[in-house]
């Protein structure tokens, strides 16, 4: 699994995370939930590689993360905001990553159509990101990432932008594939609703520290603070 470690990150002298400590079990579908400005991002970004903790530590299977390189992590990152490559089609944007580990063109046709499918998005193969919607970008974004087969995905807001009835939609879909690929995926959400529906369990966050580790029931349930409650909606 993948743990952390008294992880901490001030910029510029303020403190953004101050101490967590996590075990995430492999295949587990975690969420980081809390406020903006909480410290789930910075979080995340730690876990990818993106930002260097000041101190603590990330391994996976006990692997020490902290001193690989971002690109040679077993993990993979989807956006709010996608980011998909608006001169490439869906196929070519899809297949993107794949060109680093020379598999072959019938090995990666095989596991672009395989990405593909898994988010239902096998008739756009030859469209342009600009011809899709907000939501079937982001199931391309999310073969994107699948493709690679990382051990952990992390997901940082990936609903954010879209509307009320469509992130519903997706909310389900994306726990689907998540149970499919038996991926671990680590959820950062700052929607009390969507982290109750969708996760194995969830750590809830308030100024850079874990209030509370436990299932939507627990959580929501027997909430440890008065902040839990608040926030979950549970209060009175
Ligand atoms: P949001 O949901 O708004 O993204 P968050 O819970 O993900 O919030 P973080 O983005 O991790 O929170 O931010 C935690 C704190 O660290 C905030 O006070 C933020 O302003 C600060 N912070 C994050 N990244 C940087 C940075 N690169 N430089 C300076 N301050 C930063």
């Amino acid at each position: 699994g993948l743990r952390l470690t008294e992880l901490h990150k001030s910029f510029g002298g303020l403190p953004a995370v101050r101490g967590i400590n996590l075990d995430i079990d492999a295949g587990e579908f975690f969420s980081l939930l809390g406020p903006s400005g909480c410290g789930k991002t910075t979080t995340l970004r730690m876990i990818a590689g993106f930002e260097q903790p000041d101190r603590g530590a990330i391994t996976l299977d006990d692997v020490d993360l902290v001193a690989m390189p971002p690109h040679r992590r077993p993990v993979n990152t989807v956006f709010q905001n996608y980011a998909l490559f608006p001169f490439l089609d869906v196929r070519r944007n899809v297949a993107f990553g794949l060109k680093y580990l020379k598999l072959g063109k019938a090995e990666t046709a095989r596991r672009v159509d395989e990405a593909l499918a898994l988010v239902r998005m096998s008739s756009f193969a030859s469209r342009r990101p600009a011809q899709l919607s907000g939501g079937q970008q982001q199931r391309v974004a999310l073969a994107r990432a699948l493709v690679l087969r990382p051990s952990v995905l992390l997901l940082d807001e990936p609903l954010g932008a879209l509307d009320a009835k469509l992130r519903k939609e997706l909310q389900g879909e994306l726990r689907a594939v998540q149970r499919e690929v038996g991926i671990t995926f680590v959820y950062v959400t700052h929607d009390q609703e969507e982290a109750l529906t969708m996760s194995d369990r969830i750590a809830v966050l308030a100024d850079g520290l874990i209030e509370q580790v436990g299932t939507p029931e627990q959580v929501y349930s027997e909430p440890a603070s008065a902040y839990v409650a608040g926030f979950l909606g549970s209060a009175n």
